[in-house]
């Protein structure tokens, strides 16, 4: 098939390059002229595992392009992805102009029947709005659909690839078959592909990613309890996570959810049931969790020095929201970066991949130190925000050489306390005893 995306963020370059990759003809448009020229190029504006090579490969074979000409690229397709940004407006509600600008710009380039493929992240009935926009431009017949994205940042290859299942919202038969014979090879273990409406298709991305976020917050939570208690979260999780009815997933205590999509989505669909005169006390409350664990965190940082916090160098390891991505979007290192910075702290991070992202947002307020232990060279203490694994099992011996002061303030529960306390530690971590 011939296809469109709209967007060559996260979510639209590597659906265009996955769709690419599975044999179709993807033209990727973005408003971003410059970020266009350079993917031309095949360098990438995001750091994605596996990305770079299949970009490549299929700009070589010459079945994904770049282009700023969206005219060009509707007139000539049959399926059009929106996959732009929906960031959070200053109430918390999802900012969709961006996906309304993208549906204009589709009604007014429409040449004929075309098949309008939402992915953007929206509020339960934009699809219909989508629709509506695009009736009121052009006179082809179209139809749209409602089919969130479910990749994670990290593994958007992988998830895209082969996703645990497809969510189709449509119930027009015609558009059914050719979504079915799109995702077919994607689905060839198995997994569901599942159609409903608009409304559920749009309520079932928010319904997974509030789900998720609820789970983190409550492992922090009850590792807060924990702490208290003298209880320890690490086993406490085992435990949990055993029960059938549980499982693993989204178990691990830390400094919350950060990113681009788990904090705005829980926001967004709290504001959608309140507006709807729904109480929404569990969405609120997972945010309100959210946001209490780094700053718990950072107070343990700060409590830790006292006034002396304005004459230490503290090293942080870990920038991304999450390892293996370099998207520092809502990352809760942020903040504890800025408690420090405000505090009076000097700051030396390291991020095999978000360090350029790091010096972008804090120029010559920190130090982006280009090795990790370069980074902790006469370091008063270390903050580990980020569960790279390269951070996992460090060589504590050459820590202990590095640094001037030998404490470990652990956001991820990378270490054992035990194991520190024998190197000569400090030790403080997330719903565990401190060493
Ligand atoms: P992003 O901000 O990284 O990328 C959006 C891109 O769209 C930008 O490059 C921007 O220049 C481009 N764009 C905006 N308007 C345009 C227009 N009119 N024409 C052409 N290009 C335009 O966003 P993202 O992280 O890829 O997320 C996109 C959507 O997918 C959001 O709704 C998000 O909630 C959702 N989503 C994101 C993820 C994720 O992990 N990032 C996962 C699932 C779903």
């Amino acid at each position: 098939m011939r296809i469109t995306v709209i967007g060559t963020g996260y979510v639209g370059l590597v659906v265009g390059t996955g769709l690419a990759e599975n044999g179709h003809t993807v033209a990727c448009v973005d408003k971003d002229a410059h970020k266009i020229e350079r993917l031309k190029k095949a360098i990438l504006p995001t750091y994605e595992p596996g990305l770079e090579e299949l970009v490549t490969r299929n700009l070589e074979e010459e079945r994904l392009a770049f282009t700023s000409d969206l005219d060009k690229a509707i007139g000539d397709c049959l399926l059009v992805f929106i996959c732009v940004g929906t960031p959070p407006t200053t109430d918390g509600d999802a900012d969709t102009s961006e996906v309304f600008a993208a549906a204009e710009a589709i009604g007014r380039a429409m040449r004929g029947y075309r098949v309008i493929v939402n992915k953007s992240t929206c509020p339960v009935g934009t699809t219909e709005r989508i629709r509506d926009t695009i009736a009121g431009l052009t006179a082809h017949e179209f139809d749209v659909v409602a089919n969130p994205e479910f990749l994670k940042e990290g593994a958007a290859v992988d998830d895209f690839m082969r996703p645990d299942r497809i969510v189709i919202g449509s119930e027009d038969v015609r558009v059914v078959e050719i979504m079915k014979e799109l995702y077919a090879p994607f689905l060839r273990t198995g997994k569901p592909f599942f159609t409903m409406s608009f409304r559920s298709a749009e309520m079932t991305k928010y319904a997974v990613n509030t789900m998720i976020a609820a789970r983190i917050s409550m492992i922090n939570e009850l590792a807060n309890v924990c702490q208290a208690y003298e209880a320890d979260i690490t086993e406490v999780r085992e435990g949990l996570a055993s029960d059938s009815r549980i499982g693993a997933a989204y178990l691990f205590p830390g400094l919350g959810f950060g990113g681009s999509c788990l904090p705005k989505d829980v926001v967004a669909c709290a504001r959608l049931g309140r507006k709807a005169g729904i109480e929404c006390d569990m969405l609120e409350a997972t945010t309100r969790v959210n946001e209490r664990q780094r700053e718990r965190f950072a107070k343990v940082v700060l409590d830790y020095y006292g006034d002396a916090i304005a004459q230490k160098r503290i090293a942080l390891w870990g920038a991304s929201f999450k390892p293996r991505t370099d998207d520092i979007r809502g990352a809760p290192a942020l903040h504890i970066i800025d408690a420090l910075l405000a505090a009076g702290a000097k700051v030396i991070a390291y991020d095999s991949k978000a360090g350029p992202r790091l010096s972008e947002v804090y120029g010559d307020a920190i130090t982006v130190a280009p090795k990790m232990y370069a980074s902790i060279e006469g370091a008063d203490g270390l903050v580990v925000a980020t569960e790279w694994n390269e951070f996992r099992r460090p060589d504590y011996d050459r820590m202990a050489e590095h640094m001037r002061e030998r404490v470990i303030f652990d956001g991820r529960n990378l270490y054992t306390p035990r194991v520190l306390a024998e190197h000569g530690f400090r030790y403080f971590s997330i719903g565990r005893a401190s060493a």
